[in-house]
């Protein structure tokens, strides 16, 4: 807890250090370098090269300035865009040495998820700010490691969560705190896609964390909680499998309830074999609902009363990323801290723990 209290006093003090010298002399007290904060992506996967990469030609707050990978035919086509050193360039066994390594402030771990412990606590080691994907990790165990390495080094720790930064669902979790439409008294969530695996990849084995629950589930399982405002008491739950010969021992699928302080019930799903998509929340005068509500583009609203939620035209991850990046700044905490993908990991294993057991309640 001394580590706790340490790093909030240091992230003041820097805090306002950067607010002096950001907003009142910029060009003469900040170095040109550190105006945008240098990012290095460990690994370097479909959601890297696809959705972070547009994402970082965009950011105004931070830029790509290195890699961590362990394949080296995919250094030029990266290291050939944003311009990076050789020197940037690292792989799985070497990415310490980046404690030596100014121009990197930051890593995103973007690896399998049964990796994402391991990295982001070699990240924070080498006093690197650390963003890690969804879910944050494999178990409570692992995530209380990488909490305690970000405060023993002093360094932000914040999950991927990006819709926490969009707009839509700002409105929505703003509806929720504002009580606009009444008490919240219910909550129904899903988010789930069709599609087949090649064999051999990772979210088709257990070892890896896969599965929809740890993949799709914290979706639904994060909305509930951002949009009630309230910590899961009890959970109950029940994975299930189809096709045996794609997913041999994760789930293909999973239906949870997620009991909330005061009664209410609320209830998500996830699945790699259908299409959902909704975020819909009930209250004593009205509702709202966002669909779809987690998608990478398009997230968009309506509720009782008649008002629209037009989709956002922003560059999502681009968002996250410098949100992220001006919380690291000016000493701020981040909107989604590690304790956030903490309270998911529970409540998955916790969902995890009542389908093995035949669905009982599971208290949290
Ligand atoms: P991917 O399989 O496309 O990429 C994983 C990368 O890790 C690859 O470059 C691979 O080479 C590397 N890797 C290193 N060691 C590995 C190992 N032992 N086994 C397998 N791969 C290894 O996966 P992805 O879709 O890019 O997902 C990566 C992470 O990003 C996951 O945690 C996932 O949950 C998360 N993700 C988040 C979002 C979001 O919207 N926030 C979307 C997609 C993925």
């Amino acid at each position: 807890m001394n580590n706790a209290i340490n790093r909030r006093e240091f992230l003041k003090i820097s805090g306002s250090f950067a607010a002096a010298t950001t907003f009142g002399f910029p060009n003469l007290l900040l170095p040109r370098r550190k105006e945008k904060l240098g990012v290095a992506l460990v690994g370097l996967g479909r959601y890297s090269h696809g959705l972070l990469r547009p994402g970082l030609r965009v950011t105004g707050h931070c830029e790509l300035r290195g890699i961590v990978t362990g394949s080296p035919e995919k250094i030029p086509d990266w290291q050939g865009e944003f311009g990076f050193p050789d020197r940037n360039v690292y792989n799985y066994s070497n990415m310490h040495e980046m404690a030596d390594n100014d121009d990197i402030d930051i890593v995103y771990i973007v690896l399998p998820n049964h990796m994402h412990a391991e990295y982001s606590i070699i990240g924070a080691n080498a006093g690197k700010h650390v963003w890690c994907e969804k879910p944050m990790a494999m178990d409570e165990a692992e995530c209380l490691a990488m909490i305690e390495a970000a405060e023993k080094n002093r360094v932000q720790l914040t999950i991927g969560y990006r819709m926490q930064h969009e707009p839509n669902t700002q409105t929505l979790i703003r509806y929720g705190r504002e009580k606009k439409y009444g008490q919240i008294t219910g909550i129904d969530s899903g988010g789930a896609f069709s599609g087949n695996f090649a064999q051999g990849d990772w979210r088709t084995f257990a070892a890896y964390g896969g599965g929809s629950l740890y993949d799709m589930g914290v979706y639904p399982i994060n909305a509930i909680r951002y949009a009630s405002g309230l910590e899961p008491i009890a959970v109950t739950g029940s994975l299930s499998t189809e096709r045996k010969e794609m997913f041999p021992d994760v789930d293909e699928s999973a239906v949870f309830e997620l009991e909330l302080p005061g009664g209410i019930m609320t209830t998500g799903e996830c699945s790699f074999a259908k299409n959902l998509n909704h975020l819909d929340v009930k209250c004593t005068d009205g509702w709202y609902r966002l669909n779809p509500f987690s998608s990478y583009t398009g997230v968009q609203g309506e509720t009782s009363s008649g008002t629209l939620l037009p989709p956002d035209p922003h560059h999502q991850q681009a968002r996250q990323m410098d949100n992220d990046a001006v919380a690291i700044k000016e000493g701020k905490h981040p909107i989604v801290p590690g304790e956030d993908g903490l309270a998911d990991v529970r409540i998955v294993n916790a969902i995890m723990e009542s389908s093995r057991r035949g669905g009982v309640r599971v208290e949290l």
